[in-house]
């Protein structure tokens, strides 16, 4: 929604709050069929894409949210070899991915094929390793795709969906979570994106619940900043068995690529959370 054809404002309208980025110009328009799909061109944040209104990713901000996305749950998994995204049709979370020179395998199942289509075009930076020999790019609703996966066969499943509205409603469903439970290997690891702590405490405590219902013993939030999502402060959620705050420290601190936020100290300091929260998700 604009106020003016010079800012991109996108209200949140649970909270009554707003928050807006000057644009120079629209660059792309179009309605897939699942999803509204726009991207601006930005006075300070480089291109911007946006779904049914809704902010996904600046270029200036994304490196932040796709690194916390996946270098958390891959250090922590003992040794990731088959990897699933769902979702992530921008392609930063695969590139991310594929930094672990260990991972044989990302499929990555997005519902729309159009969202990775104008993410080659206006986010060329995000696409790079698309055809990289281990990632497998399909478009398909993830909750269907994974109800034909064999059990046990999977180390590592990213859920890096929009939000619980529209198409990505199912992929916060008890249903959703027992097929991921189950796709897994026993020693294999879940994690979602879990919106903002501040604006959607009230999903987080759900999604808790939810998990643990479709059969994760163990379930763990860990936090970072956003700044271009509602309230720039968001969250992952961990799934799986076992201390999901332990993780390969030392593989972290030595691992042989570059990223722009992560680090082992960030790691761990993103499992530490205020009060508010631990009391909320105890
Ligand atoms: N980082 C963003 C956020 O936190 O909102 C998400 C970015 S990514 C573009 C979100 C993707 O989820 C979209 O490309 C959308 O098509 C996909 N998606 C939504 N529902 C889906 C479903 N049921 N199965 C697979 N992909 C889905």
């Amino acid at each position: 929604m604009n106020l003016d054809n010079t800012w991109f404002t996108e209200i949140e309208k649970s909270n009554n709050f707003a928050f807006s980025l000057k644009v120079k110009r629209k660059l792309h328009e179009e309605q897939s069929p699942y999803q509204k799909i726009e991207v601006y061109e930005t006075e300070s944040f480089g291109n911007l894409l946006t779904l049914d209104g809704l902010t996904m990713l600046t270029d200036r901000d994304n490196f932040i949210y796709h690194e916390m996305m996946t270098h958390p749950i891959l250090f922590t998994h003992l040794n990731p070899k088959q990897v699933v995204i769902i979702g992530g049709g921008d392609c930063g979370a695969l590139k991310e991915v594929l930094k672990h020179k260990g991972v044989e395998k990302v499929y990555q199942i997005d519902i729309d094929e159009r969202v990775t289509r104008v993410a080659e075009q206006f986010f060329p930076d995000l696409c790079t390793t698309n055809n990289d020999p281990r990632a497998n790019l399909l478009f398909e609703d993830g909750i269907k795709w994974m109800q034909n996966v064999p059990e046990n066969s999977i180390d590592v499943i990213i859920v890096d969906s929009t939000d619980p509205i529209g198409p990505g409603e199912v992929l916060f469903s008890e249903q959703f979570y027992a097929q991921c439970r189950r796709a897994l290997k026993p020693d294999g690891l879940y994690v979602q994106q879990s919106e903002s702590p501040l604006f959607q405490l009230n999903l987080l405590q759900s999604m808790h619940k939810t998990l643990q219902a479709g059969g994760f013993a163990m379930t763990q939030t860990y936090q970072f900043f956003q700044c271009t999502y509602p309230s720039g402060w968001w969250t992952g959620t961990l799934a799986g068995e076992g201390d999901l705050t332990e993780f390969r420290y030392e593989d972290a601190e030595n691992k042989d690529f570059t990223t722009h936020y992560y680090n082992p100290e960030i790691h761990s300091a993103s499992l530490i959370l205020p009060n508010f929260l631990l009391e909320a998700l105890a």
